[in-house]
């Protein structure tokens, strides 16, 4: 019992000395428990001393970390910064491997820092966090940069990635695709990388960024004075699968997923973990009333892979079909994708 009392003060004893901390440290620590929300919870640690790191306050930190500043992350951008985050690995590898990636040796190696610090952040929940700018107002501008910025960063791989969602949505030319999310990352990565130089990083992003967009397969066609415009990223990775999306006047729709629903492997023991889309054209759209019927076809390639990882390349058409509506809504006429089917055969 004795021996349990004197266990117990000692621990006391350890727990108010902060285990050997300095009286600032213990403060610190005290204030950041204070402020605790329950949504601040699921951030992790790590995250928070980044934070901190990069001159936030820990109320700052609550604040950007709990739901009444960040997005709920459920929109079209969102999830196209998540997926293209997963994929930034094969994007990077990609390029890596293609004669047409020319970086210097320096950039080669930065390059390779970025993506493995991908890598090994991909499961991360708050890898990015996505702030509605307005609601934070200055926290996006630089002291020695007039512009607003779309993203920010630490200099560690700890440090999440903000993104600000009012200039991801209010964007004013066109939305981000693809390659322009790579550059993103691939500068805001950089920085993790511990560089701070803004122009450096966005020469790095530029290689990777014209390389997904040598890569790119458009096929277009005029209807009301504005392009359908049919998208596709192909890859060079046998398990990547091509993103493909459609888009008619800031309407977009992904199809790759679609495709992937509608894709089987007809060799035996294979699973599919790939295809590969070429020759992208339209057929003449045909109009009924208020709508446009359009079809097009493309030539795709499952890529099939055996108990044994060997690739086996099935050759498939492929059919994409879609009414484009017109509907008269004052102010104007605002246009619809429906009745989306994809056949693979
Ligand atoms: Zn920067």
């Amino acid at each position: 019992m004795k021996f349990q009392i004197f266990f117990l003060t000692m621990l006391m004893i350890l727990i108010q000395s902060g285990f050997g901390q300095t009286v600032e440290e213990q403060n610190k620590d005290y204030e950041l428990i204070e402020i605790l929300t329950p949504e601040f919870l699921t951030i992790q640690q790590d995250s928070i001393d980044s934070m901190l790191r990069m001159g936030l306050t820990s109320e700052d930190a609550v604040r950007l970390s709990s739901g009444d500043i960040v997005g709920n992350g459920g929109g079209k951008a969102e999830a196209d910064f998540n997926y293209t985050y997963r994929k930034l690995y094969k994007f990077i590898s990609d390029c890596e491997a293609s004669y047409k990636c020319i970086a210097t040796k320096r950039q080669k190696s930065i390059l390779n820092k970025i993506k493995q610090i991908s890598l090994i952040n991909t499961n991360k929940k708050d890898k990015m966090i996505f702030i509605d700018e307005h609601l934070v107002p200055g926290f996006f501008r630089d002291s020695n940069d007039p512009q607003v910025r779309v993203a920010k960063t630490g200099f560690d791989s700890n440090a999440p990635i903000f993104i600000n969602l009012d200039l991801i949505y209010n964007h004013s030319s066109k939305p981000y695709d693809i390659p322009a999310i790579v550059a993103i990352l691939i500068h805001e990565i950089g920085h993790q990388t511990g560089i701070r130089e803004h122009l450096l990083l966005d020469d790095l992003a530029a290689i990777v960024r014209n390389f997904l967009n040598s890569e790119k397969l458009q096929s277009k066609m005029t209807v009301e004075n504005s392009d359908v415009i049919i998208t596709a990223f192909n890859f060079q990775d046998v398990d990547v699968f091509t993103e493909l999306s459609l888009s008619y006047r800031g309407v977009n729709v992904e199809l790759g997923t679609r495709i992937l629903q509608e894709s089987r492997c007809d060799t035996r023991d294979t699973i599919l973990v790939g295809f590969k889309i070429e020759n992208i054209h339209f057929e003449r759209a045909v109009k009924r009333k208020q709508s446009f019927h359009i079809k097009t076809k493309a030539w795709i390639t499952l890529n099939c892979q055996g108990l044994d990882l060997s690739i086996v390349k099935e050759s498939r058409d492929l059919k994409v079909g879609f009414i484009l509506e017109r509907k008269f809504l004052p102010p104007g006429m605002i246009y619809t994708i429906e009745d989306l089917s994809i056949v693979v055969k």
